[in-house]
């Protein structure tokens, strides 16, 4: 909660001239500078005041950070990779009385460790506990960004070692259709799946590229993944992203053509242990990989895993 009398903090858009800060293209810096819009974002992720801590990516010059901080919840570190907006995030550290914390630094090589020290949370984690990672994310880094934090969820490292976990992510929107696509959509691909693998999936607000400032070229939504308490993958998530591209670069083709294809790869042995794999599996051979479920994927993960087949290496 922003408690402390400080002179009124400048509007965004002043902060911007004052400072100077031109959008960087390479660090994607969209900025949304409409307050209204920010407490919409805020409203949907709907965050808990019980959430152990929030973790913000980007914040930028801090316009939904300052929604963030007027909700009344008492531990935000927020990641800025661009030096230039820490005299702006000072401010919002101040007005919060240190409920926010600011880390310079770039979110995907940052040590997790260094966010838990920060929040002063690390050796405090209960099975209640709860993280809630949300952002307005640079365009240009989501989808590392998002591939990163699926493999620390497989293995509950870093931040997501929190027993409940929510992230309320901004895409492009086309992204964002992908990652919420299920099996009837043109829109699915491997990252619907690797997704969908550990956590529920669902769109929460959609927004035009004119809310941003600098216009990027296509518009935006925001997505809401919620952690799975029981994955649907009881193997090793590199297992499933080998599985699930080998199926994906035949996308066109049906199931029965991609096991015939990866039947013809593999030696006699393992030609046997695919055929059983493939009976124990159950799934219709006439679909295309865009057809299946993370559900089906995974079984067949677990399958490979527990009769040590791995795909053919190229
Ligand atoms: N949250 C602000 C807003 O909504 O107006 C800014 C959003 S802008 C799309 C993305 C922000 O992420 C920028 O401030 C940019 O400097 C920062 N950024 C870019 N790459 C980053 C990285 N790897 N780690 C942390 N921040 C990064």
């Amino acid at each position: 909660m922003i408690s402390k009398q400080l002179p009124k903090l400048l509007g965004v858009r002043d902060l911007v001239k004052i400072y100077g800060l031109t959008a960087k293209v390479q660090l994607s810096q969209n900025f949304i500078l409409d307050k209204n819009i920010t407490d919409k974002i805020v409203k949907c992720a709907k965050i808990s005041q019980n959430d152990t801590l929030i973790v913000e990516v980007g914040p930028g010059p801090g316009s939904l950070t300052r929604s963030l901080l007027e909700t009344g919840i008492s531990n935000i570190v927020a990641i800025e990779k661009d030096s230039r907006f820490l005299p702006v995030l000072m401010q919002l550290v101040e007005a919060s009385e240190h409920t926010l914390k600011i880390i310079k630094g770039d979110m995907l090589k940052i040590d997790h460790e260094k966010i838990m020290e920060v929040a002063q949370i690390r050796n405090t984690i209960s099975p209640d506990s709860s993280l809630h990672l949300i952002g307005n994310l640079p365009f240009n880094v989501a989808t590392p960004l998002l591939g990163q934090w699926i493999n620390m969820l497989s293995n509950r490292s870093g931040i997501f070692k929190f027993p409940n976990t929510k992230m309320t992510l901004m895409f492009q929107k086309e992204v964002g259709d992908r990652i919420v696509a299920d099996t009837t959509s043109s829109k699915r691909g491997r990252m619907s799946v690797l997704v969908q693998s550990f956590c529920e999936a669902k769109k929460i607000y959609e927004v035009p590229s004119s809310i941003f400032v600098p216009r990027p070229k296509v518009d935006a939504s925001v997505i809401q993944l919620t952690a799975l308490q029981s994955p649907l993958l009881k193997a090793p998530v590199n297992l499933l992203q080998e599985i699930v591209l080998y199926f994906y670069l035949s996308r066109r083709k049906s199931i029965n053509s991609i096991f015939n294809k990866l039947q013809k790869d593999l030696s006699k042995d393992k030609k046997e242990i695919l055929s059983k794999i493939i009976e124990q599996l159950n799934v219709d051979m006439s679909l295309r990989p865009g057809n299946l479920t993370a559900e089906q994927f995974c079984h067949l993960t677990k399958l490979f895993h527990d009769n040590s087949l791995s795909i053919p290496k190229r």
